[in-house]
């Protein structure tokens, strides 16, 4: 019996030879459906694992865009943290090009972003650091710790300011190296500190000054003499003492008045100033109504002659003294002592040697000089 597509269109002599033909095509088709059932298996298996491959990286890539946004969220704080910063900062490449800078940055230079951007932070900044050899960008890789500077530059207002300025290495967005520069301003610090120094200079001079006649006080005058006692010992030089006192001041004070007194001390006093004209002689007030002058490199007489000079100065002062046992106007009577210092004795004794020639000018009569 023949059957199936080949049965109209073969001979008959050919039907035992088909008959096996159509067994084995059977055969070969049951075996290609086998294949094809294989195939389809293999096929939806694999359609399966693609399945679950789309799922996976459906799931990557919905996990990839929120860390992108995430990532964007981060980028946009960052920038606010960086454009909002109250402290001015820039970000610069090695090269010198500025890469951004932050608002108080651009306020500080006086300029637009526009202006900034793309130019060379030299030609911005003109600080006393930029061109140096210490500047943050000559040694900026990524392995540099982070720098502090002091940094100075002349304001917009032509006023000094002062910076602290943080430079810490990064890799700018197109990957080139660079740095993080962050200004803190100092300058009313600086400001601050100056006026403190200035103050301490004053402090320091008025601690050494008498307030009433400006002339050194007892202090200054010990601290002189004791360097030049150490001094003069070394140089084996003569060092004179003139210890001076207003004759009969507490009259002038009871005819005149305190405030009058004061007056008389600062007028005795200018004088006696305007004697120690050579380098090296000092006129200090050393209480009261007593003055010294100490005359480096004198001997006695020259010292002796210095002093009738200066007598001689106060009495042409002309100041009325109506009361004063020793003239019509305002006397001084001056002890004065020499010495060559040495270095293991200490000034008393010349001071001492003053003190007593200044007692016997009083007994004297006052109105003179006399030399130990
Ligand atoms: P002598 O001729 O012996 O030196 O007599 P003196 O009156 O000058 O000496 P005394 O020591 O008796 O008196 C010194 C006076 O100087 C008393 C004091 O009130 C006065 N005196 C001291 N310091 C000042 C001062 O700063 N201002 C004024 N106005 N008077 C002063
Ligand atoms: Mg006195
Ligand atoms: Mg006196």
């Amino acid at each position: 019996m023949t059957m199936g597509p080949y049965a109209d269109n073969v001979p008959a002599r050919f039907s035992e030879s088909q008959s096996m033909t159509d067994q084995q095509i059977l055969a070969e088709l049951k075996e290609r459906v086998l294949c094809l059932e294989e195939e389809r298996r293999q096929l939806l298996e694999s359609c399966n694992e693609l399945q679950a491959n789309h799922d996976i990286l459906l799931e990557r890539i919905g996990t990839a865009n929120q860390k992108q946004v995430q990532a964007e969220m981060l980028s946009m704080e960052l920038e606010q943290v960086f454009y909002s910063c109250a402290d001015a900062m820039w970000v610069v490449r090695n090269d010198k090009t500025v890469v951004r800078a932050n608002t108080a940055m651009l306020a500080l230079l006086g300029k637009s972003a526009e202006e900034v951007v793309g130019r060379t932070c030299q030609d911005l900044l003109d600080a006393s650091l930029c061109g140096k050899k210490n500047c943050a960008l000559h040694r900026s890789d990524v392995n540099t710790p982070v720098k502090e500077y002091d940094v100075g530059r002349n304001g917009l207002d032509g006023e000094q300011e002062h910076f602290i300025v943080t430079a810490a290495p990064l890799v700018t967005l197109d990957g080139t190296p660079g740095i993080v520069a962050q200004f803190k301003d100092i300058t009313d610090r600086k400001k601050a500190e100056a006026a403190l120094a200035k103050a301490n200079v004053t402090l320091a001079r008025m601690a050494r000054l008498d307030s009433l006649t400006q002339l050194p006080n007892r202090r200054s005058f010990d601290e002189t003499l004791e360097q030049e006692w150490q001094r003069l010992a070394r140089e084996e030089k003569d060092l004179s003492l003139i210890l001076c006192d207003i004759d009969c001041f507490k009259q002038y004070n009871d005819t005149y008045g305190h405030q009058a007194g004061d007056d008389c001390l600062q007028k005795v006093a200018k004088a006696l100033q305007d004697c120690a004209r050579r380098a090296g002689d000092m006129a200090c007030r050393y209480g009261g109504e007593e003055f010294i002058f100490l005359l480096p490199n004198t001997h006695l007489d020259g010292a002796t002659r210095f002093a009738d000079r200066v007598r001689q100065t106060v009495e042409s002062l002309a100041l009325p003294h109506t009361t004063s046992q020793a003239a019509p106007v305002v006397t001084l009577s001056l002890g004065v002592a020499a010495r060559i210092p040495s270095v293991d004795t200490d000034p008393e004794a010349l001071i001492k040697a003053a003190d007593d020639a200044l007692y016997q000018a009083k007994e004297a009569g006052r109105n003179r000089v006399v030399a130990a």
